[in-house]
């Protein structure tokens, strides 16, 4: 009898994602602060509980969110600056970090193509029918 060790897939795969996981770890434990949590709320206060972006184009949307200008891992000092600190909204925020992960130099060309929307001939001729 052969002692047969199932060594599942899953070892060896975790092992890169570990060092992204420890930074991560940090940036959870600030914004777990009770520092952020009141800094956050300062700046909410400030701006009115309002998405600052949405104001800008005369927009009143709920913020959702205090976004550092600064991002935190790159300025870290800045993390607890009011000035560094604005309300956003979800769908703002997202615009202010358009990829996640470090992309750098990739200029993709946006080649939008238009398609042209033509209604389906065979469904219009249902259509008639009825
Ligand atoms: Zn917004
Ligand atoms: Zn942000």
């Amino acid at each position: 009898m052969s002692a047969r060790l199932n060594y599942s897939r899953s070892s060896v795969s975790s092992q890169r994602h570990y060092d992204r996981h420890k930074r991560d770890k940090e940036s959870v434990k600030f914004y777990k602060s009770k520092a952020w949590r009141s800094c956050r709320d300062l700046a909410l206060i400030r701006d009115d509980f309002l998405c600052q972006s949405c104001l800008k184009r005369e927009r009143i949307t709920p913020a959702e969110m205090v976004h550092h200008i600064k991002e935190f891992k790159d300025h870290p000092e800045l993390a607890l600056v009011l000035e560094n600190l604005v309300s956003l909204c979800l769908s703002c925020h997202n615009k202010e970090h358009p990829h996640k992960g470090p992309v750098k130099e990739t200029k993709k060309r946006k080649r939008v193509r238009v398609l042209k929307m033509s209604s389906n001939p065979e469904l219009e001729d249902e259509a008639e029918e009825s």
